[in-house]
């Protein structure tokens, strides 16, 4: 098992080069919960290796799924150790993107942010972006900028304004320059000379959720929340500028809405999820399918990560899950549209999918 993990990897890190435009898929299924346990829950989540799911239940059968990495649910350093190359492409100047999405329940909160014990990829990252900076120091300047906001319904909310978090509601407004880089107009932006610093400011910014969700009656787990973190780096001898930029997102619950009794906000709140998530799946399954027009802009969370998904970026998507039966549908659900951004054909078409044609990597994704 460890040599299968291992071998994994060495793919992951091969291929870390050949990640522009493409999106890589790593699955997570988190442990049965205690309350699950008591109430009789099953497992219907099966691993087969470590880049192979299988969903075995007596009403549907045994289904096989294939990511990129599958985590059952493997520890936090474990998970990291496969992402944070993704940090020193941010400092070579790409764009990056981490995000995750599944039901809520199903450990995206846990994988993104973690606890003080455990910490999860948003933390981590910061460490990891430190310590290459440092590494790099005698060669380049370096600063970073950190932005924080949600999306809530239609309305982004920024996370770091001074204020009350819900009074930027309406005056955010998402922009692409000329060179097609995405920019949020009046969202504050804050720079951050350490590692501490760009903590205290995502612990700022989470506070401010709380407040804003208050605010406006909602949940945190109905809202996307969104950490934007850019890295400029001018080379102290040829002055070359470079800008990169980490994209982590906490998306809000995939889950369907139960169609008994739920009216009103709860509704609205619920279709405005399903349109966000649609546009990112759509937007993900043009990615991969290599189409000429790429719907960005039928959402404000799709225009948000436009030039973090897609062209030269890098993205990882994770798929949370929930191992339980009674969750079985919502799991198979996101499975699936996981799987949307598995049929990679991307920079170099031709040659995969004749990779595909003779069968053997049909379902490998990203093709290697
Ligand atoms: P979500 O953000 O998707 O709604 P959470 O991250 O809040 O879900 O996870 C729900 C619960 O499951 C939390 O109590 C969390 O600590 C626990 N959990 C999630 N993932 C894991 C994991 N990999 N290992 C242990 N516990 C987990
Ligand atoms: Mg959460």
């Amino acid at each position: 098992d460890l040599k299968d993990a291992e071998s994994r990897r060495k793919k992951l890190h091969n291929t870390i080069e050949d990640l522009k435009g493409s999106i890589r898929v790593f699955c997570r299924v988190r442990p049965l919960s205690k309350k699950e346990k008591e109430a009789g829950d099953t497992k219907v989540t099966k691993g087969v290796d470590s880049m192979n799911l299988s969903i075995e239940s007596e009403s549907a059968g045994s289904t096989k799924y294939t990511f990129d990495a599958v985590f059952l649910p493997g520890t936090q350093v474990e998970v990291f150790e496969d992402c944070k190359d993704l940090v020193q492409s941010a400092v070579d100047g790409y764009n990056v993107t981490l995000f995750a999405y599944g039901q809520t329940g199903a450990g995206k909160t846990f994988t993104m942010h973690g606890t003080k014990e455990e910490e999860g990829v948003a933390p981590r990252t910061i460490q990891e972006l430190y310590r290459v900076m440092e590494e790099g120091k005698s060669r380049c300047n370096f600063t970073v900028m950190c932005s924080m906001l949600e999306l809530y319904r239609n309305d982004l909310v920024d996370l770091l304004s001074k204020g009350n978090p819900a009074a930027s509601k309406g005056k955010l407004v998402v922009k692409t320059d000329k060179a097609g880089a995405v920019m949020v107009e009046n969202l504050t932006e804050e720079t951050c000379e350490t590692a501490d610093e760009l903590s205290r400011l995502l612990q700022r910014g989470n506070d401010q959720r709380t407040v804003a969700a208050t605010e406006m009656n909602s949940e945190s787990s109905r809202s996307h929340l969104v950490l934007i973190i850019k890295v400029v780096s001018v080379n102290r001898e040829t002055k070359e500028q470079l800008q990169g930029k980490i994209l982590l997102v906490d998306l809000a619950g995939s889950e369907r809405l139960k169609r008994s009794g739920v009216e009103g906000d709860a509704q609205q709140e619920a279709i405005e999820i399903n349109k966000s998530l649609t546009a990112l799946g759509d937007v993900i399954e043009g990615l991969t399918k290599n189409q000429k027009v790429i719907a960005y802009r039928n959402h404000k969370l799709t225009q948000l990560m436009q030039d973090s998904l897609g062209g030269t970026a890098k993205t990882l998507m994770f798929v949370n899950c929930s191992p339980a039966s009674s969750n079985l549908d919502e799991t198979v659900m996101s499975l699936k549209y996981a799987t949307r951004a598995k049929t990679i054909t991307n920079t170099s078409g031709a040659k995969a999918s004749k990779a595909g044609a003779d069968g053997k990597d049909k379902k490998a994704g990203i093709k290697l």
